[in-house]
Protein backbone atom coordinates (compact mmCIF):
# COMPACT_ATOMS: atom_id res chain seq x y z
CA UNK A 1 0.00 0.00 0.00
CA UNK A 2 0.99 3.58 -0.47
CA UNK A 3 -0.06 7.09 0.44
CA UNK A 4 -1.90 7.51 -2.76
CA UNK A 5 -4.21 4.52 -2.01
CA UNK A 6 -5.61 6.51 1.37
CA UNK A 7 -7.41 8.97 -0.32
CA UNK A 8 -5.95 11.59 0.57
CA UNK A 9 -5.98 14.96 -0.61
CA UNK A 10 -3.26 16.02 -3.59
CA UNK A 11 -1.70 18.97 -1.16
CA UNK A 12 -1.40 16.17 1.93
CA UNK A 13 0.86 13.71 -1.32
CA UNK A 14 3.08 16.13 -1.72
CA UNK A 15 3.55 16.78 1.30
CA UNK A 16 4.27 13.73 2.22
CA UNK A 17 6.83 13.35 -0.85
CA UNK A 18 8.66 16.29 0.17
CA UNK A 19 9.36 15.01 3.63
CA UNK A 20 10.40 11.62 2.64
CA UNK A 21 7.77 9.17 3.59
CA UNK A 22 7.39 6.68 0.65
CA UNK A 23 5.05 3.91 2.68
CA UNK A 24 2.35 4.37 5.19
CA UNK A 25 3.83 2.91 8.44
CA UNK A 26 0.85 0.09 9.83
CA UNK A 27 -0.60 2.92 12.37
CA UNK A 28 -0.52 4.97 9.02
CA UNK A 29 -2.49 2.36 7.27
CA UNK A 30 -4.94 1.77 10.08
CA UNK A 31 -5.46 5.02 11.36
CA UNK A 32 -5.67 7.40 8.77
CA UNK A 33 -9.03 5.68 7.32
CA UNK A 34 -10.74 6.12 9.95
CA UNK A 35 -9.71 9.58 11.22
CA UNK A 36 -11.08 10.48 7.18
CA UNK A 37 -14.35 8.36 8.00
CA UNK A 38 -15.29 10.37 11.54
CA UNK A 39 -14.62 7.86 13.60
CA UNK A 40 -13.08 7.72 16.93
CA UNK A 41 -9.88 6.00 17.62
CA UNK A 42 -7.56 4.30 20.41
CA UNK A 43 -4.77 3.63 18.85
CA UNK A 44 -2.35 1.68 21.17
CA UNK A 45 1.23 2.16 19.71
CA UNK A 46 4.90 2.41 20.08
CA UNK A 47 6.46 5.79 19.67
CA UNK A 48 8.25 5.81 16.28
CA UNK A 49 5.80 4.30 14.70
CA UNK A 50 4.92 6.94 12.77
CA UNK A 51 1.68 7.66 15.03
CA UNK A 52 1.99 11.61 14.46
CA UNK A 53 1.03 11.58 10.95
CA UNK A 54 -1.30 9.14 11.49
CA UNK A 55 -3.42 11.36 13.40
CA UNK A 56 -2.14 14.88 11.42
CA UNK A 57 -2.76 13.74 8.37
CA UNK A 58 -6.66 12.95 8.52
CA UNK A 59 -7.14 15.71 10.74
CA UNK A 60 -5.74 18.85 7.93
CA UNK A 61 -7.52 16.79 5.42
CA UNK A 62 -10.99 16.97 7.51
CA UNK A 63 -9.99 20.85 8.59
CA UNK A 64 -8.81 21.57 4.38
CA UNK A 65 -12.45 21.50 3.38
CA UNK A 66 -14.16 24.30 4.77
CA UNK A 67 -10.84 26.83 5.18
CA UNK A 68 -11.41 30.05 6.96
CA UNK A 69 -9.18 32.94 7.03
CA UNK A 70 -11.41 34.86 10.05
CA UNK A 71 -9.31 35.84 12.75
CA UNK A 72 -12.03 35.08 15.10
CA UNK A 73 -13.07 31.80 13.44
CA UNK A 74 -12.49 29.15 16.57
CA UNK A 75 -10.08 26.74 16.99
CA UNK A 76 -11.06 23.38 15.20
CA UNK A 77 -8.58 20.90 16.47
CA UNK A 78 -6.49 20.35 19.65
CA UNK A 79 -3.90 18.04 20.08
CA UNK A 80 -3.13 17.73 23.91
CA UNK A 81 0.38 16.47 24.65
CA UNK A 82 2.41 16.04 28.00
CA UNK A 83 6.21 18.18 27.11
CA UNK A 84 6.97 21.00 25.36
CA UNK A 85 9.82 18.98 23.18
CA UNK A 86 6.29 16.50 22.11
CA UNK A 87 4.39 19.52 21.37
CA UNK A 88 7.22 21.36 18.97
CA UNK A 89 8.06 18.25 17.27
CA UNK A 90 4.33 18.11 16.55
CA UNK A 91 3.55 21.15 15.45
CA UNK A 92 6.77 20.64 13.00
CA UNK A 93 4.66 17.63 11.77
CA UNK A 94 1.62 19.32 10.76
CA UNK A 95 3.65 22.72 9.52
CA UNK A 96 5.31 20.27 6.99
CA UNK A 97 2.18 18.40 6.29
CA UNK A 98 0.05 21.59 6.12
CA UNK A 99 2.57 23.09 3.48
CA UNK A 100 0.31 23.12 0.67
CA UNK A 101 -2.92 24.46 2.36
CA UNK A 102 -2.90 27.28 4.32
CA UNK A 103 -4.12 26.39 7.88
CA UNK A 104 -3.24 27.99 10.88
CA UNK A 105 -1.13 25.73 13.31
CA UNK A 106 -0.12 26.74 16.65
CA UNK A 107 1.54 25.34 19.40
CA UNK A 108 1.24 26.89 22.93
CA UNK A 109 3.50 25.22 26.03
CA UNK A 110 4.52 26.59 29.60
CA UNK A 111 8.53 27.40 30.46
CA UNK A 112 8.27 30.43 28.16
CA UNK A 113 6.86 33.88 28.19
CA UNK A 114 2.89 33.25 26.15
CA UNK A 115 2.49 36.84 24.74
CA UNK A 116 3.78 35.42 21.46
CA UNK A 117 1.67 32.72 21.94
CA UNK A 118 -1.21 35.33 22.72
CA UNK A 119 -0.22 37.08 19.51
CA UNK A 120 -0.15 33.75 17.77
CA UNK A 121 -3.56 32.70 18.62
CA UNK A 122 -5.23 36.47 18.20
CA UNK A 123 -4.15 35.79 14.28
CA UNK A 124 -6.93 32.95 14.16
CA UNK A 125 -5.90 29.29 14.52
CA UNK A 126 -7.07 26.18 13.17
CA UNK A 127 -5.34 23.58 15.07
CA UNK A 128 -4.14 24.25 18.47
CA UNK A 129 -1.03 21.82 19.74
CA UNK A 130 -0.62 22.26 23.85
CA UNK A 131 0.69 21.01 26.78
CA UNK A 132 -2.43 20.43 29.74
CA UNK A 133 -0.98 23.51 31.95
CA UNK A 134 -0.27 26.25 29.90
CA UNK A 135 -3.54 25.81 27.91
CA UNK A 136 -5.48 25.70 31.04
CA UNK A 137 -3.53 28.98 31.84
CA UNK A 138 -4.73 30.66 28.59
CA UNK A 139 -8.22 29.38 28.92
CA UNK A 140 -8.56 30.70 32.19
CA UNK A 141 -7.26 33.94 30.78
CA UNK A 142 -10.20 34.02 28.31
CA UNK A 143 -7.56 33.31 25.30
CA UNK A 144 -8.54 30.34 24.40
CA UNK A 145 -12.15 29.02 23.92
CA UNK A 146 -12.64 25.60 23.09
CA UNK A 147 -16.53 25.30 22.50
CA UNK A 148 -15.85 24.52 18.86
CA UNK A 149 -13.51 21.70 18.75
CA UNK A 150 -14.35 19.49 15.86
CA UNK A 151 -11.05 16.36 16.19
CA UNK A 152 -9.58 16.10 19.80
CA UNK A 153 -6.05 14.22 20.00
CA UNK A 154 -4.93 13.12 23.24
CA UNK A 155 -1.52 11.97 23.06
CA UNK A 156 0.78 10.02 25.28
CA UNK A 157 -1.72 9.20 27.19
CA UNK A 158 0.06 6.92 30.04
CA UNK A 159 2.80 9.51 29.94
CA UNK A 160 -0.31 12.56 30.56
CA UNK A 161 -0.82 10.14 33.92
CA UNK A 162 2.43 9.08 34.88
CA UNK A 163 3.11 12.75 35.18
CA UNK A 164 0.47 13.93 36.93
CA UNK A 165 -1.62 15.39 34.87
CA UNK A 166 -4.80 14.08 35.02
CA UNK A 167 -7.00 16.73 36.74
CA UNK A 168 -5.42 19.29 33.82
CA UNK A 169 -6.91 16.85 31.33
CA UNK A 170 -9.64 16.26 33.09
CA UNK A 171 -10.46 20.18 33.31
CA UNK A 172 -10.05 20.74 28.91
CA UNK A 173 -12.33 18.24 28.57
CA UNK A 174 -14.98 19.39 30.68
CA UNK A 175 -14.67 22.58 28.03
CA UNK A 176 -14.93 20.59 24.68
CA UNK A 177 -18.15 19.80 23.41
CA UNK A 178 -19.86 16.98 23.85
CA UNK A 179 -20.44 16.42 19.87
CA UNK A 180 -16.81 15.48 18.75
CA UNK A 181 -14.38 13.34 16.83
CA UNK A 182 -11.88 11.89 20.06
CA UNK A 183 -8.29 9.95 19.24
CA UNK A 184 -6.50 8.56 22.00
CA UNK A 185 -3.32 7.25 22.08
CA UNK A 186 -1.19 5.74 24.25
CA UNK A 187 2.08 3.27 24.27
CA UNK A 188 1.09 1.37 26.88
CA UNK A 189 -2.86 0.70 28.11
CA UNK A 190 -2.33 0.16 32.16
CA UNK A 191 -6.02 0.23 33.81
CA UNK A 192 -6.36 4.06 34.65
CA UNK A 193 -5.31 4.80 31.20
CA UNK A 194 -7.95 2.41 29.77
CA UNK A 195 -10.92 4.01 32.19
CA UNK A 196 -9.75 7.44 30.74
CA UNK A 197 -10.27 6.26 27.44
CA UNK A 198 -13.73 5.11 27.90
CA UNK A 199 -15.22 7.31 29.61
CA UNK A 200 -14.26 10.07 27.09
CA UNK A 201 -14.23 8.00 23.21
CA UNK A 202 -17.93 7.00 21.87
CA UNK A 203 -17.44 3.81 20.16
CA UNK A 204 -14.10 3.62 18.76
CA UNK A 205 -11.91 1.74 16.62
CA UNK A 206 -9.11 0.11 18.19
CA UNK A 207 -5.92 0.51 16.69
CA UNK A 208 -2.99 -2.08 18.00
CA UNK A 209 -0.01 -2.05 16.27
CA UNK A 210 2.27 -3.84 18.37
CA UNK A 211 0.76 -5.44 21.53
CA UNK A 212 0.55 -3.08 24.95
CA UNK A 213 4.23 -2.74 26.30
CA UNK A 214 6.30 -4.96 23.91
CA UNK A 215 9.27 -3.46 22.88
CA UNK A 216 10.16 -2.61 18.84
CA UNK A 217 11.66 -5.34 17.37
CA UNK A 218 14.05 -3.68 15.51
CA UNK A 219 15.85 -2.47 18.78
CA UNK A 220 18.75 -4.91 19.99
CA UNK A 221 18.56 -4.64 24.19
CA UNK A 222 21.56 -6.05 26.27
CA UNK A 223 22.43 -5.89 29.93
CA UNK A 224 25.67 -4.90 31.88
CA UNK A 225 26.04 -5.74 35.20
CA UNK A 226 28.33 -3.08 36.88
CA UNK A 227 29.00 -2.07 40.38
CA UNK A 228 27.54 1.77 40.84
CA UNK A 229 30.32 3.26 41.60
CA UNK A 230 31.92 1.98 38.15
CA UNK A 231 29.22 3.12 36.05
CA UNK A 232 30.75 6.29 34.85
CA UNK A 233 33.90 4.44 33.32
CA UNK A 234 31.58 2.15 32.09
CA UNK A 235 29.31 4.54 30.11
CA UNK A 236 32.26 6.64 28.98
CA UNK A 237 33.62 3.42 27.85
CA UNK A 238 30.48 1.99 25.96
CA UNK A 239 29.96 5.66 24.12
CA UNK A 240 32.97 5.38 22.49
CA UNK A 241 32.92 1.85 21.06
CA UNK A 242 32.33 1.49 17.51
CA UNK A 243 29.17 1.98 16.14
CA UNK A 244 27.55 4.68 18.80
CA UNK A 245 27.44 7.08 16.04
CA UNK A 246 25.12 9.04 19.36
CA UNK A 247 23.57 8.13 22.13
CA UNK A 248 20.79 9.16 24.48
CA UNK A 249 21.46 8.64 28.18
CA UNK A 250 18.55 8.30 31.03
CA UNK A 251 18.95 9.22 34.28
CA UNK A 252 16.80 9.43 37.87
CA UNK A 253 17.55 12.48 38.61
CA UNK A 254 18.51 16.05 37.20
CA UNK A 255 21.52 15.58 39.61
CA UNK A 256 22.71 12.42 38.02
CA UNK A 257 21.87 13.87 34.30
CA UNK A 258 24.08 16.71 35.49
CA UNK A 259 26.73 14.96 36.70
CA UNK A 260 27.24 12.17 34.26
CA UNK A 261 27.11 15.05 31.59
CA UNK A 262 29.87 16.90 33.12
CA UNK A 263 31.95 13.45 33.63
CA UNK A 264 31.82 12.23 29.61
CA UNK A 265 32.93 16.32 28.92
CA UNK A 266 35.65 15.87 31.15
CA UNK A 267 36.53 12.39 29.65
CA UNK A 268 36.54 14.22 26.26
CA UNK A 269 33.19 12.97 24.76
CA UNK A 270 30.55 16.13 24.18
CA UNK A 271 28.14 15.62 26.62
CA UNK A 272 25.26 18.11 27.88
CA UNK A 273 22.38 17.24 29.99
CA UNK A 274 18.54 18.18 29.75
CA UNK A 275 16.15 18.35 32.40
CA UNK A 276 13.23 20.29 33.86
CA UNK A 277 15.20 22.74 35.82
CA UNK A 278 17.17 24.09 32.44
CA UNK A 279 15.41 26.62 30.76
CA UNK A 280 13.67 25.83 27.22
CA UNK A 281 16.35 28.04 25.33
CA UNK A 282 18.96 25.59 27.00
CA UNK A 283 17.03 22.59 26.16
CA UNK A 284 16.25 23.64 22.80
CA UNK A 285 20.02 24.30 22.38
CA UNK A 286 21.45 21.28 23.63
CA UNK A 287 18.72 19.30 21.64
CA UNK A 288 19.61 21.35 18.18
CA UNK A 289 23.30 20.23 18.82
CA UNK A 290 22.38 16.74 19.67
CA UNK A 291 20.02 16.67 16.85
CA UNK A 292 23.03 18.61 13.96
CA UNK A 293 25.46 15.84 15.14
CA UNK A 294 27.98 18.55 17.18
CA UNK A 295 26.88 16.67 20.44
CA UNK A 296 27.16 12.81 20.84
CA UNK A 297 25.83 11.97 24.17
CA UNK A 298 22.69 13.64 25.24
CA UNK A 299 21.86 13.18 29.19
CA UNK A 300 18.04 13.33 29.98
CA UNK A 301 15.62 12.60 32.63
CA UNK A 302 12.64 10.76 31.01
CA UNK A 303 10.45 13.84 31.51
CA UNK A 304 12.97 16.25 29.45
CA UNK A 305 13.64 13.41 26.91
CA UNK A 306 9.83 12.77 26.10
CA UNK A 307 9.14 13.61 22.34
CA UNK A 308 12.28 13.52 21.22
CA UNK A 309 12.51 12.52 17.95
CA UNK A 310 15.69 11.73 16.25
CA UNK A 311 15.34 8.71 13.30
CA UNK A 312 18.99 8.24 13.18
CA UNK A 313 19.49 7.95 17.05
CA UNK A 314 21.74 4.97 17.96
CA UNK A 315 21.44 4.56 21.28
CA UNK A 316 19.86 4.85 24.29
CA UNK A 317 21.33 3.72 27.57
CA UNK A 318 19.93 3.40 30.80
CA UNK A 319 22.03 4.52 33.21
CA UNK A 320 20.06 3.82 35.97
CA UNK A 321 16.94 1.28 35.23
CA UNK A 322 13.74 2.99 35.82
CA UNK A 323 11.82 2.74 38.83
CA UNK A 324 8.63 2.13 36.69
CA UNK A 325 9.04 -0.92 34.01
CA UNK A 326 6.87 1.28 31.24
CA UNK A 327 9.02 3.81 31.31
CA UNK A 328 12.11 1.51 30.08
CA UNK A 329 9.75 0.60 27.02
CA UNK A 330 9.17 4.65 26.56
CA UNK A 331 12.92 5.34 27.02
CA UNK A 332 14.21 2.48 24.40
CA UNK A 333 11.86 3.83 21.83
CA UNK A 334 13.52 6.90 21.24
CA UNK A 335 15.62 4.52 18.95
CA UNK A 336 14.83 2.11 16.59
CA UNK A 337 12.94 4.50 14.55
CA UNK A 338 10.87 4.75 11.61
CA UNK A 339 12.42 1.18 10.54
CA UNK A 340 16.13 1.45 11.16
CA UNK A 341 17.59 -0.09 13.97
CA UNK A 342 18.91 0.87 16.97
CA UNK A 343 20.86 -0.53 20.46
CA UNK A 344 19.14 0.07 24.04
CA UNK A 345 21.59 -0.57 26.78
CA UNK A 346 20.67 -1.12 30.63
CA UNK A 347 23.53 -0.54 33.35
CA UNK A 348 22.70 -2.56 36.40
CA UNK A 349 23.74 -2.52 39.91
CA UNK A 350 22.80 -4.17 42.61
CA UNK A 351 20.19 -2.45 44.13
CA UNK A 352 18.43 -2.10 40.45
CA UNK A 353 17.97 -5.98 40.41
CA UNK A 354 14.16 -5.64 41.20
CA UNK A 355 13.85 -2.87 38.39
CA UNK A 356 15.40 -5.12 36.32
CA UNK A 357 13.36 -7.89 37.35
CA UNK A 358 10.05 -5.92 36.74
CA UNK A 359 11.09 -4.76 32.86
CA UNK A 360 11.71 -8.82 31.73
CA UNK A 361 8.62 -9.38 33.13
CA UNK A 362 6.54 -7.00 31.53
CA UNK A 363 8.59 -7.12 27.94
CA UNK A 364 8.03 -10.66 28.47
CA UNK A 365 11.66 -11.25 27.80
CA UNK A 366 15.09 -12.06 28.68
CA UNK A 367 17.16 -8.93 28.15
CA UNK A 368 20.68 -10.66 26.70
CA UNK A 369 23.73 -9.81 29.01
CA UNK A 370 27.18 -8.05 27.88
CA UNK A 371 30.33 -8.08 29.53
CA UNK A 372 32.65 -5.37 30.19
CA UNK A 373 36.11 -4.98 31.71
CA UNK A 374 33.91 -3.54 34.82
CA UNK A 375 32.00 -6.69 35.60
CA UNK A 376 30.20 -6.73 39.11
CA UNK A 377 32.49 -7.60 41.94
CA UNK A 378 29.82 -9.87 43.97
CA UNK A 379 29.65 -11.60 40.87
CA UNK A 380 33.40 -12.04 40.93
CA UNK A 381 33.93 -12.54 44.05
CA UNK A 382 30.83 -15.55 44.14
CA UNK A 383 32.68 -19.12 43.10
CA UNK A 384 32.02 -20.02 39.63
CA UNK A 385 29.35 -22.21 38.62
CA UNK A 386 30.04 -25.20 37.22
CA UNK A 387 28.71 -24.76 33.53
CA UNK A 388 27.08 -27.05 31.71
CA UNK A 389 28.20 -28.87 28.90
CA UNK A 390 27.43 -27.90 25.29
CA UNK A 391 26.10 -24.46 26.70
CA UNK A 392 24.60 -21.81 24.10
CA UNK A 393 24.69 -19.43 26.85
CA UNK A 394 27.84 -16.93 27.76
CA UNK A 395 29.86 -17.21 30.57
CA UNK A 396 27.91 -14.27 32.49
CA UNK A 397 24.94 -15.44 30.99
CA UNK A 398 25.00 -18.70 32.98
CA UNK A 399 26.14 -16.54 35.83
CA UNK A 400 23.20 -14.21 35.72
CA UNK A 401 20.48 -16.75 35.36
CA UNK A 402 21.72 -19.77 37.38
CA UNK A 403 23.76 -18.22 40.14
CA UNK A 404 26.44 -20.82 41.94
CA UNK A 405 24.62 -23.66 43.58
CA UNK A 406 23.65 -22.68 46.88
CA UNK A 407 26.51 -23.17 49.13
CA UNK A 408 26.15 -25.28 52.45
CA UNK A 409 24.93 -23.63 55.35
CA UNK A 410 27.64 -21.04 56.31
CA UNK A 411 28.26 -20.19 60.18
CA UNK A 412 26.58 -17.19 61.14
CA UNK A 413 29.60 -15.22 60.78
CA UNK A 414 30.26 -11.90 58.66
CA UNK A 415 32.62 -12.98 55.53
CA UNK A 416 33.50 -11.95 52.43
CA UNK A 417 30.74 -14.08 50.73
CA UNK A 418 28.22 -12.35 52.65
CA UNK A 419 27.58 -9.72 49.54
CA UNK A 420 28.14 -12.66 47.19
CA UNK A 421 25.46 -15.01 48.65
CA UNK A 422 22.68 -12.17 48.80
CA UNK A 423 23.32 -11.03 45.33
CA UNK A 424 22.91 -14.96 44.33
CA UNK A 425 19.24 -14.67 46.56
CA UNK A 426 18.32 -11.77 45.10
CA UNK A 427 19.17 -12.76 41.37
CA UNK A 428 17.25 -16.44 41.84
CA UNK A 429 14.29 -14.40 43.18
CA UNK A 430 13.91 -12.03 39.47
CA UNK A 431 13.45 -15.39 37.62
P1 LIG B 1 6.35 9.37 15.33
O1 LIG B 1 6.05 7.98 15.81
O2 LIG B 1 5.18 10.08 14.81
O3 LIG B 1 7.12 10.13 16.37
O4 LIG B 1 7.34 9.22 14.05
C1 LIG B 1 8.62 8.68 14.13
C2 LIG B 1 9.49 9.04 12.96
O5 LIG B 1 9.05 8.39 11.77
C3 LIG B 1 9.52 10.52 12.64
O6 LIG B 1 10.86 10.87 12.39
C4 LIG B 1 8.69 10.63 11.37
O7 LIG B 1 9.12 11.72 10.59
C5 LIG B 1 8.97 9.31 10.68
N1 LIG B 1 7.89 8.82 9.81
C6 LIG B 1 6.57 8.92 10.02
N2 LIG B 1 5.88 8.32 9.03
C7 LIG B 1 6.77 7.81 8.17
C8 LIG B 1 6.67 7.07 6.94
N3 LIG B 1 5.50 6.72 6.42
N4 LIG B 1 7.82 6.72 6.32
C9 LIG B 1 9.02 7.05 6.86
N5 LIG B 1 9.18 7.76 8.01
C10 LIG B 1 8.08 8.12 8.66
Amino acid sequence: MNFKDMNLIEPLLEAVEEVGYETPTPIQQATIPLVLEGKDVLGCAQTGTGKTAAFALPILQRLAGRANKNPNRPIRALILTPTRELALQIFENFEAYNKNLGLANCVIFGGVGQNPQVEKLKKGVDVLIATPGRLNDLMGQGFIRLGKIEIFVLDEADRMLDMGFIHDVRKVIRHLPKKRQTLFFSATMPPDVEDLAVSILSDPASVKVDPPSSTVDMIRQSIYFVDRKNKRKLLAWLVEQPGVFNALVFTRTKHGADRVAKDLSRDGIPAMAIHGDKSQTARQNALNKFKSGDLKVLVATDIAARGIDISTLTHVINYELPEEAETYVHRIGRTGRAGMDGDAISLCCYDEFDNLRNVEKLIGKTIPESTSPWPMEVFTSTPEPRQPQNTQRGKNQNRRRKPANPKPAAPETKTENTGADAAAKKRRRRR
